[in-house]
């Protein structure tokens, strides 16, 4: 929080303005982890929602940091253009080719980050131990989601990951991206008959609307798990696929997004927040509707 002087010399408080971007964006949890996490480590913050279709994105972007906006989330489908909106990138963004975290640095210019995959792999070590060294994973999607995710889990020497995508050249070429990074191949869903992995983890949106990719019998390896990187209040379509699979596991992204939008927050305020308690306060919301 600064000081900033009105127009009749007068002192007057300003706090310091961060937003999220999406479309749809009307049943985001962002800005409410942020303002807990605000509450749990004394800063003083506004971060809001806003409805940003593609087409405008690049406008309102410049309009929130002309007006003094010091950071920005973009979520779908808007990640690859904050990527091209972005003066400078970090090393995990430039692998990505997906920005999800914009902060205003002190020289004006704009930081891109990525921090989906941090916070994916985040949950599913520590929340979740589920360690991903040396098992099987399969990546259902090749969007902006999915990109964010891809060098995280490769750091964690799998032995092997697939993509598979409806648009099967996107998965094809996004697997090409990351040649020599580990053992990563893209392919179509049909491809998938006779595999099996350890790990699935849902990155298309197709659970936003209840549907599912065309999955076959026997995907999933017994005392395999399944993750959906979508949330909601009922459990996902994929999230009930893993359960009828007999998943050890299956969980939606409701940890990513908490563990995400804590590496945001650092990013922008230099302070890490404490992630357990407000996935257990998200959690019982709810489970108590
Ligand atoms: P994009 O729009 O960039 O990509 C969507 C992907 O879904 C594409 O691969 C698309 O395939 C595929 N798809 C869409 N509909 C269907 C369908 N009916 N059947 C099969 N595939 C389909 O979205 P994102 O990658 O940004 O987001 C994907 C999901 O991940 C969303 O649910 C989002 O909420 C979630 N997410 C959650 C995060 C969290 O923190 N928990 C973080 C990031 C994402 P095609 O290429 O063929 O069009």
């Amino acid at each position: 929080m600064g000081i900033m002087v009105g127009e009749k010399g007068a002192m007057m408080a300003h706090i310091d303005r961060y937003a999220v971007f999406g479309h749809p964006i009307n049943h985001t949890k962002s800005p409410r982890i942020h303002q807990i996490f605000a509450e749990q480590t004394g800063q003083a913050l506004e971060y809001t929602a806003q409805d940003v279709p593609a087409e405008q994105f690049e406008s309102a972007v410049a309009r929130f940091f002309t007006e003094g906006g010091k950071g920005l989330n973009c979520t779908l489908p808007l990640k690859e253009l904050a990527w091209n909106y972005a003066t400078n990138k970090t090393e995990r963004a430039q692998l990505s080719k997906a920005v999800n975290t914009l902060a205003v640095q002190p020289d004006g210019s704009v930081l891109g980050d990525n921090t989906d995959g941090k916070g994916l792999v985040t949950d599913l070590l520590a929340n979740h131990k589920i360690s991903l060294s040396g098992i099987r994973i399969l990546i259902l999607g090749a969007g902006g989601g999915a990109r964010g995710i891809i060098a995280p889990i490769l750091e964690q020497c799998p032995k092997t990951l697939v993509i598979a995508n409806r648009t099967v050249e996107k998965a094809v070429k996004l697997a090409a991206e990351f040649h020599g990074k580990g053992f990563i191949t893209g392919c179509g869903f049909e491809a998938l008959e006779y595999q099996q992995f350890d790990l699935i983890l849902n990155a298309t949106s197709a659970s936003l609307s209840g549907k599912l990719p065309p999955l076959p019998i026997g995907l999933l390896a017994t005392n395999g798990s399944c993750y959906d990187l979508a949330y909601g209040n009922e459990l996902t379509a994929f999230v009930r696929w893993g359960i009828e699979n007999q998943a050890l596991k299956s969980l939606d992204g409701l940890g990513m997004l908490v563990e995400q939008a804590a590496e945001a927050f650092f990013i922008w305020r230099g302070i890490r927040p404490e992630t357990q308690a407000v996935i257990e306060l998200l959690n019982s919301e709810r489970q108590n509707g």
